[in-house]
This record gives C-alpha cells, structure tokens and sequence, in this order.
C-alpha cells in the first residue's frame, strides 16, 4: 500500500532509503539540515572503500557482496562512474588472525580471494615496506566508491523522481517532527542521523561518536586509483587504511583507530598533530617512496560507532513507526544501496527487525568490524 514516509537525514543511509521507498511508490519527503556537499555530514568524504571481507560473519560479507551489485545498478542507472574496481589489499601481522578468518569465510561464499606472500606487496604498490607483515589477503573484486559523488548523486536523482527535499533541521516530538515550523506526521519516520543520532535520541546501545582524520599525500599518477588497490592494515596496534588518488585528490592515508570522543554540535572541528604524525610515520614504513611527499590536503569526519560494532536499525521504542538507522562504525558507506532495501521493508512491514542492530537491550554480538571502540583514544 502507497504509505506517507518521512526520512531525516541525507547521508548515505538516508538518501538509499528514501530513493528505494520512492522507487516503491510511497510519497517521500527528504529533510537535510545541511547543503550537498558539507563535510559535516559523515557520507561526504571524498572516498569510501567496498570490501567484501569481515572476518567470519557471513550476514556482513553477504551485504556487501549485494551493495556491490546494487552500486553497479546505481552506475548504469545514472551513467555514472561511483567505482573503481582496483581490488582491497589486507596487510595481515597475523598468519591466523581477522584476515585469515576472512578469507576462508570469502572462499566458502565463492567471492574471489587471493593469499599473497608479503613481497608480492612490490607488485600492487611502487613502492612497499613488508617486513612485519605475514601475508597479504587480496580481493580482486572490491575497490573504491566515490562517496560524495554517490551521495550527490543519489540525492538528485530522488527529486528528479518526485521525492519531495526539504533543507532545514528535524526536531523530534514525540509522534511527529517539526522542520522550518512545518508538522510531519506521516505513516512512517526514518531517523537516519548519523553522529547527530546520541542528541536527539536517549538510547540504551552504546554508542560513540569519534573524531577521525584522514590525510592525503601528494603522489604521482602510478599511486592513482586503479593503478593501485585501496588497503587496510589489520594488525591491532596498527590500524590504517586508505586508497590510492582519485577525484583530483592524491594517495589517501586514515588511521582507523578511534580519535577523540566529539560531539558535532558543541565540538570544534580541530585537526591533530598527533594523527598527523602517526599517518605520516605509517607511509614512511608501508611506502617508502611516499616517505617524504608533502601533505595535501587533511581531512576531520565522525565515526558513529556502537560497541559491538553492530550497526542500529531499530524502531524507536515506544513510537509507532518511528525508525533510527545509523551508527555505520566506521564501515557502513558500502552497504547503502543494500541498507535502504533492508530499511524499506521493515518500513513495508516485509521482515523483522534483527536482534543485532536494536537500539536498547541488545544482545551483545560481534561481527560487523573490529571492536576497537574500547580502545584508548589517540
Ligand atoms: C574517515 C572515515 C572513513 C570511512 N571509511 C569507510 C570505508 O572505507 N568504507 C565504508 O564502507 N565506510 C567507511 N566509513 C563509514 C561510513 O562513511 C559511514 O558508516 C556512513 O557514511 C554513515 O552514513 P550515515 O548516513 O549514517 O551518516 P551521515 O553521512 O552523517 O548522514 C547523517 C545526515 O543526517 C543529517 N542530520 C542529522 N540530524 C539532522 C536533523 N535533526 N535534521 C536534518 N538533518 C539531520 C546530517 O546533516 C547528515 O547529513 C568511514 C567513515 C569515516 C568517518
């Protein structure tokens, strides 16, 4: 049945969500507090990587193996370019650890996956420093999504459809919410918020919002994507990832470790020495020649992260209707397309919500992502 459906927030989650309803036939209106584009919003980074590896959790590496196809959907339907399809390389410390669970979960899902001796590092990279590294977990199929590109345009094509798009800030009350002193009180509400979720919602899930740098280092044309893969180091201690050049921005290093906790109301939006130095000590030892590269560009954005690294999709209790999807922990982009058909029919009523992804007294699961969260802060 044609529904009225009112989705806050136009990010990833948000702009998959309301396009897949609109696709459906419901009558969807859009509210954004910011304009296209802002850096505020977690889902405009200039990249975003698509892996297909998560340890030994089936549910997550399914998703992503979907999002993948819905995001070529997505190309062909926009004709447009959001891929690069440059393969993920996972530096492993471990020679049975997170990324040897990966690749025997990858192989028995029949996703291609290939185990490199660390010297073949030579052959991916111009330059590469492998002597702590005990293997390299290579997916030839994953890559890089351009991520404001995507967003924007997933954005456009949702009004170019008949959604309705409203800029202005959502204030919940109680079954309605109000923006720019208009009332919706549709048949449905999605709050897909991001980092701003914790100050509109008091949830009993733990949540975390953490300051994240990522920094770009100037490189020649061979460091460009697809010329390389994108990566991410898995060993605990040293948690990096990144990708090669892409939109007109050169070789992209981000420490995945959680940063400060930040609040994106109240806290000003401060680069760190500390993470500076960090990215900048990591190129000089997993890339040599980038060693001495200046820097670029720095960019801040917000993980949104809950313990267990489980995402939150959940009715918002005691509200008729009313969901809160969010809290990608650091891993969410690539599931976008995937997410809005999965927010889409819990909306429709199509399935139930899981367990894992409530908001208030879940059960605590690992699965999603390295727990990391814990951590202490950098
Ligand atoms: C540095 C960094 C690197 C990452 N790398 C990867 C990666 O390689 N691969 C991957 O898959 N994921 C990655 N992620 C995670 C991924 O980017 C996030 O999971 C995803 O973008 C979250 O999307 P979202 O829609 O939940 O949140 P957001 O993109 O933050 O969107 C929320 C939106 O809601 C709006 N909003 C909030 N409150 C209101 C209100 N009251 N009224 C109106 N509008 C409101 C905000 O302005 C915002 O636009 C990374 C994240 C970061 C920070």
């Amino acid at each position: 049945m044609n529904s009225t459906v009112t989705v806050v927030g136009a990010g990833i989650f948000g702009v998959c969500t309301a396009l897949e309803l609109l696709d459906r036939g419901h009558s969807v209106t859009l509210i954004e507090q910011f304009k296209d584009g802002d850096s505020r919003t977690t889902s405009n980074g200039i990249t975003r990587n698509i892996r297909f590896s998560h340890g030994d959790d089936v549910w997550y590496t399914r998703s992503a193996r979907k999002a993948k196809s819905l995001w070529r959907q997505l190309e062909t339907r926009f004709s447009t370019q959001l891929m690069d399809k440059c393969g993920v390389a996972w530096f492993s410390h471990d020679e049975d650890g997170w990324a040897s669970s990966s690749q025997k979960t990858l192989e028995a899902e029949g996703i291609p996956v290939e185990r490199l001796d660390p010297s073949e590092g030579k052959k991916l990279y111009p330059s590469f420093g492998y002597a702590d590294l005990a293997f390299i977990l290579f997916e030839p199929d994953a890559g890089v999504l351009r991520a404001q590109k995507s967003v924007s345009t997933i954005r456009k094509e949702f009004t170019n459809c008949g959604g309705r798009y409203i800029q202005g800030r959502a204030e919940p009350n109680g079954s309605y919410l109000t923006v720019n002193g208009e009332v919706f009180n549709g048949d449905a509400l999605v709050w897909a918020c991001g980092p701003w979720i914790p100050n509109l919602f008091e949830l009993s899930t733990d949540i975390k919002v953490t300051m994240q740098e990522v920094t770009f280092f100037d490189s020649t044309p061979e460091w460009n994507s697809p010329n390389v893969p994108a990566y991410s180091d898995v060993e605990d201690e040293d948690a990096f990832y990144g990708c090669g050049g892409l939109e007109g921005f050169p070789f992209k290093v981000g420490s995945d470790l959680r940063g400060p906790v930040f609040d994106p109301d109240k806290d000003d939006r401060k680069l760190s020495v500390d993470q500076l130095q960090i990215c900048t000590d990591y190129i000089g030892k997993r890339f040599p020649a980038l060693e001495d590269s200046i820097i670029v560009d720095r960019r801040l954005c917000q993980y949104t992260s809950t313990g267990d690294s489980n995402w939150i999709i959940a009715p918002l209790p005691g509200l008729k209707n009313q969901w809160v999807v969010g809290a990608g922990s650091g891993h969410g982009f690539k599931h976008g397309p995937i997410l809005g058909n999965y927010v889409a029919d819990l909306v429709e009523g199509k399935c139930d919500p899981e367990a894992k992804f409530a908001a208030n007294d879940r059960p605590y699961l690992t699965g999603g992502w390295r727990v990391m969260y814990n951590r202490p802060h950098i």
